[in-house]
């Protein structure tokens, strides 16, 4: 089994290190001779919109997936037309246009912030007569970690943000105050096999992914559970999904899906009885899905800018480092650690000393 994936960042990487105890083999497409997932399979060396090597790419593999997004419609088109993708060249149209997917969340009964289409200055100002202070601003393509968002806090604010964001479509969307953040993951196979994983809990900072937590019997889960089913369903879904919610007084808005395995499910490598790489993996190849429950307290911590030093990492019980083999940069995910333990206080313990040494690393934030 060969399994072609798009990207070949930390994502890409995780994938193929949950595939090789398989006997999965990996061919993968990134530009940079560097990507960190590049040494665990064969790499194709070039852009993403390269015929040859994406012909290359559906003609050596069983399945192609990816590890981002913003994969260009004409791409996913040009490789479904070759060989099996998942998951599904509309699955990714949908997440990657926020105005579409918004509109998808609501065709499905599934409640979101308010919002509304810009084109215009003008239908800024004529939205936030209804939408309300504060609201933010968002690009409706190639948004992610909080990039291409602007948050409006008056009137003023409108003519500097649309300039800003550069006059591009956009979605403006009403702020909300949420009590926390919250995202479910779940894992759909072809013959419709489904898996969920516990929620996560997620602390986020200017816009990137901190921490998560994995939550157990969160009295919400049935809820999330309920609305990522409906996207699985709707979409004809095979793969690992992310659905990123907002619980806001006792109800959950959705803010977007993720078509891929996500930062806030890195917990489940060391957390859960099978991790999201894995399942995402067993799913696209049409495989049994395995458990999706937890291996006891567990969670994640995300290294921003610096590469964290091993050896105190090493030192702390219960703590799992994955470094992305990627150097240091301002606002770049670097390396995470993976918390797991079945007792609480050690699983916080372990908690509290990783959470020091990252905000160490990331003093450049
Ligand atoms: P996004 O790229 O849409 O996932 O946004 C990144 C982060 O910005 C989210 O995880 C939230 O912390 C924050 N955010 C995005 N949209 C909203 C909103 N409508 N209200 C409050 N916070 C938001």
């Amino acid at each position: 089994m060969k399994v072609g994936i798009l990207g070949g960042g930390q994502l890409a990487r995780m994938l193929a290190l949950a595939g090789v105890p398989l006997g999965i083999e990996f061919i993968i497409l990134d530009p940079s001779a560097e990507a960190g997932a590049v040494r665990l399979g064969e790499h194709l060396q070039g852009d993403y919109d390269d015929k040859a090597l994406l012909t290359q790419l559906a003609e050596k593999a069983d399945v192609v997936t990816y590890e981002f997004e913003n994969v260009p419609s004409e791409v996913a088109a040009f490789l479904s037309e070759k060989t099996t993708v998942y998951p599904s060249a509309n699955a990714l149209a949908v997440a990657q246009d926020r105005l579409v997917e918004k509109n998808f969340f609501h065709q499905l009964n599934i409640p979101t912030a308010p919002f509304a289409n810009i084109t215009s200055l003008e239908d800024l100002q004529q939205a936030m007569t209804t939408i309300g202070y504060p609201a933010i601003l968002k690009s409706r393509r190639m948004g992610y970690d909080g990039k291409g968002q602007i948050v409006l806090k008056t009137a003023d604010d409108l003519a500097p943000a649309w300039e800003s964001i550069q006059g591009v479509p956009s979605i403006v969307e009403g702020f909300v105050e949420f009590t926390r953040e919250i995202s479910i993951l779940a894992a759909r196979n072809p013959k419709g096999e489904v898996v969920y994983y516990p929620l996560s809990e997620n602390q986020h900072s200017q816009g990137i992914l901190r921490v998560s937590e994995a939550q157990k019997n969160d009295r919400m889960q049935a809820k999330a559970q309920k609305y990522v089913g409906y996207l699985l369903k709707e979409l004809d879904y095979v793969g690992l999904i992310a659905l990123e919610l907002f619980e806001v007084k006792g109800k959950l808005l959705a803010n977007e899906f993720a078509p891929r395995v996500h930062n806030s499910g890195h917990w489940t490598i060391e957390g859960a009885k099978t991790s999201q790489f894995e399942n995402h993996l067993r799913a696209i190849l049409d495989l049994p899905l395995g458990s999706a429950n937890t291996r006891g307290f567990t969670g994640m911590v995300n290294f921003i800018s610096n590469v964290p030093d091993v050896e105190k990492i090493l030192s702390i019980p219960n703590a799992h480092l994955h470094l992305y083999d990627k150097s240091a940069r301002k606002g770049r995910k670097v390396a995470h650690v993976g918390i797991c333990s079945n007792n609480r206080p050690n699983f916080f313990s372990a908690l509290m000393s990783v959470l020091e040494l990252a905000v160490q690393c990331n003093v450049d934030d």
